[in-house]
C-alpha cells in the first residue's frame, strides 16, 4: 500500500516545484510509513539514503530519493565514469575497468562516496566507503559498502571480468566477515 504510494509520489516529481510542492505535503503526513516505503523504493532503484533521511524536510527527501542532488540538475540516466584514481585506503593506482565503470578498489575493496547514483559522480560527502559485505549469487559477486562518514550502504557488482579483476581471495574474506 505504502510501496505504491512511495512509487506514485516519486513518479509525480518532475520538477525542483513539484518537489517543493509535494515535500511539503510529504511533511504534513502523520508518522514515517510513507517516508520508509520512499527510502525502501529508493533503494530499491539504487539509490541508499542514509538513516537520517527520515528527518529530512520531504522536498529533499525526494529530491535524493530520485537520485537528484539539490544543485545537480535532473538526471535520470547518470553515464558512468570510468577513470583511474588512486585509492583512499591502500593508495595503489586503480586502472581502468574496461566495459564497465571502475568505482572501487580491486585490492582492498574500498571506494569513496561520490556517486548519488551509481557512476553519476554527484555526491558531495566523499566518505571512505569500506567493504563491510559480499555475496556471491546466481555467478557473480556483489559488494556492500557503508561510508565511514554518513553511514550510506549501498550494495555495487564485483568486478571480475576486467584486465585487474576484483581479487577474489579479498572478496571471500569480506564474504567471511559480513
Ligand atoms: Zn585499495
Ligand atoms: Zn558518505
Amino acid at each position: 500500500m505504502s510501496t505504491e504510494e512511495a512509487k506514485s509520489l516519486l513518479a509525480r516529481v518532475r520538477t525542483r516545484a513539484d518537489a517543493k510542492k509535494l515535500g511539503r505535503w510529504l511533511d504534513e503526513q502523520p508518522g514515517d510509513t510513507l517516508r520508509r516505503a520512499i527510502i525502501a523504493e529508493a533503494r530499491a532503484r539504487g539509490v541508499e539514503l542514509p538513516p537520517q533521511a527520515l528527518e529530512w524536510p520531504g522536498k529533499r527527501l525526494l529530491r535524493r530519493a530520485l537520485g537528484r542532488d539539490a544543485a545537480a540538475q535532473v538526471r535520470s540516466n547518470p553515464i558512468a565514469v570510468d577513470e583511474t584514481f588512486a585509492c583512499a585506503n591502500c593508495a595503489r593506482v586503480v586502472p581502468f575497468g574496461g566495459r564497465t565503470a571502475r568505482n572501487h578498489c580491486p585490492w582492498c575493496l574500498h571506494s569513496l562516496h561520490v556517486d548519488v547514483v551509481p557512476g553519476d559522480r554527484a555526491a558531495d560527502c566523499g566518505g571512505l566507503l569500506v567493504p563491510v559485505g559480499a555475496k556471491y549469487a546466481h555467478g557473480q559477486w556483489t559488494l556492500r559498502h557503508r561510508c565511514a562518514v554518513c553511514g550510506a550502504e549501498r550494495r555495487v557488482r564485483a568486478l571480475e571480468d576486467a584486465e585487474v579483476p576484483d581479487d577474489p581471495a579479498a572478496l571471500r574474506g569480506v564474504a567471511s566477515r559480513g
